[in-house]
């Protein structure tokens, strides 16, 4: 991955957007669905449903609120960024400091954190619940989410997301793989 020359991107194509999103709310979805079926009780219905307000609420709540206004797609004239959230906090947040992006990774809380505690829970969740309670659906549920994680790690970020993404440089997810500072001419 480093010393890739990809193109940046200022507007993303829309079949990368909708694989993106696509991706990202079927994780959530499957993850919730897994937790109900997996627990099979009140208690299963109620961590299923707090998962699923946390997801979405994380990832198309508080990420346009917080990490957008700070990211240089909310500035760029006609962007469009891979998950489309520019457009979104645009109109509910306030511009914010690009100097302050990197902020989304630091500290227990960061908008990093919760963004991989939102992938990871119902992987977490549903091995407890098929040794309690085997079922060849949940299985088969806690699979494709695993596949899901895997395709995003190693298929998202870097051929569709961050190798084409503006603020690579800032950003501590596109460092860590290896995007930045060499792609600075491609701008
Ligand atoms: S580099 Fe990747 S993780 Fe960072 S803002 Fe861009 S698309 Fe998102």
């Amino acid at each position: 991955m480093t010393g890739n020359k990809a193109q940046l991107y200022t507007r993303y194509p829309t079949p990368s957007i909708l694989i993106y999103n696509g991706t990202t709310a079927l994780h959530f979805l499957l993850g919730g669905i897994g937790i109900i079926l997996g627990y099979e009780s009140p208690i299963g219905y109620i961590l299923g449903s707090l998962y699923l307000a946390f997801s979405f609420a994380e990832m198309y709540v508080y990420m346009p609120l917080k990490v957008c206004p700070n990211c240089v797609y909310y500035k760029l004239d006609n962007s469009i960024c891979i998950s489309g959230l520019n457009i979104v906090s645009r109109k509910v947040a306030k511009e914010g400091n690009m100097k302050d992006f990197p902020s989304r990774a630091k500290g227990f809380f960061c908008s990093n954190n919760l963004y991989i505690a939102s992938l990871v829970i119902p992987i977490i969740a549903l091995i407890p619940a098929l040794i309690l309670n085997f079922s060849l659906l949940v299985l088969i549920i806690l699979l494709i989410i695993v596949g899901l994680l895997l395709f995003r790690f190693f298929v998202i970020f870097p051929k569709i997301a961050c190798v084409h993404c503006r603020a690579q440089n800032i950003c501590p997810q596109a460092q860590s793989m290896g995007f930045g500072k060499e792609q600075e001419e491609n701008k």
